[in-house]
């Protein structure tokens, strides 16, 4: 994560500083990295502040409750690090960035930092690719009423990306930042999402949905979306029409008499996963975790079942 003590600007005169700020920064990138690679639409994230409590415990610096509240209030200052420093400058004049007076209370000191690079999925490269902040926008004092400077200081970025691979593709990222935590307000293109190889190629939209509802923390929906995909796979292994009526036990039972029998001991069970999921949507009980064991289990499931037929072929 960026690091950059050329943005911490105006030092304050503590043994604290400018270790703290450094820390800060590192924590904003992370919580950064985390939202805009592998969370949904209106998601949160809250900066992670161990490595500065830590360190202040090292230093025997009782100080981790004042200066957590201290950068719950200080205004944010996002910085694209690999841009010309000219267009940087244009940004930083048209954002109203400028640095903190003489005299400013600690509390009220901007604290600049450096966007991270992310790994995202480029559209005109079609692949995975590094990609850097080109612009980073945020309004500093424009009306009296917004950014909101206070206990928990408000702020809103709007951040454009770029491939690095191919300069062509960009993606844009409205982060609301509320004190220590930022939501992703909106983003011009869907995170996308990726289904395992090894989930068959016609069932794989019924698993991106699932990932997708996930992401957007729709646990209830996650669950009914893999229950879906369980009765298809099953359904479609047993040659039995997609729309034929038959119970979550039936269809379990049957599924089951259709494999090698090794299968059924010591492996994740797909009926008793469809049992599961089935429970965890109508009872709405079930977490993020519970939802990404479940994934889990289904492919291997499957990776096995793989794996025994290319046994019994090759014997
Ligand atoms: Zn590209």
């Amino acid at each position: 994560m960026p690091r950059t003590p050329d943005l911490v600007g105006t030092h304050v005169g503590r043994p604290e500083s400018p270790e703290a700020e450094l820390l800060v920064q590192e924590a904003i990138g992370r919580a950064l990295s985390l939202l805009l690679t592998k969370k949904g639409l209106y998601q949160k994230v809250e900066l992670d502040l161990e490595y500065l409590h830590n360190h202040l415990n090292a230093q025997k610096l009782n100080s981790f409750e004042a200066l957590t509240a201290e950068f719950s209030k200080r205004p944010w200052v996002p910085v694209s690090l690999d841009v010309a420093k000219e267009n940087r400058q244009r940004a930083e004049f048209f954002c109203g960035v400028g640095d903190s007076p003489l005299g400013t209370p600690s509390d009220g000191l901007k604290l600049a930092f450096g966007l991270p690079p992310l790994k995202l999925y480029c559209d005109h490269c079609k692949d995975e690719h590094s990609f850097s902040s080109v612009t980073a926008m945020w309004w500093d004092g424009l009306t009296d009423a917004y950014p909101k400077i206070g206990l928990k200081t408000q702020q809103l970025f709007c951040l454009t990306y770029q491939c690095v691979n191919c300069k062509q593709c960009h993606t844009t990222a409205l982060i609301n930042r509320e004190g220590l935590r930022l939501t992703l307000a909106g983003r011009s293109k869907r995170l996308p999402i990726d289904a395992p190889k090894v989930i068959p190629k016609e069932l794989q939209p019924i698993i991106r949905d699932a990932k997708s509802a996930a992401s957007e923390n729709d646990i209830p929906a996650a669950f009914y979306h893999a229950r879906t995909f369980l009765e298809h796979y099953m359904k479609i292994c047993l040659k039995l029409p997609l729309s034929l009526r038959i119970t979550g036990d039936d269809l379990g039972a049957r599924y089951n008499a259709s494999l090698d029998n090794r299968m059924t001991s010591g492996m994740p069970s797909l009926p008793a996963l469809y049992a599961s999921s089935s429970e965890n949507m109508h009872s709405r009980t079930g977490s993020e975790d519970d939802f990404a064991k479940l994934l889990e289990a289904i492919e291997g499931h499957l990776n096995a079942k793989e794996l025994f037929l290319r046994y019994r072929t090759e014997t």
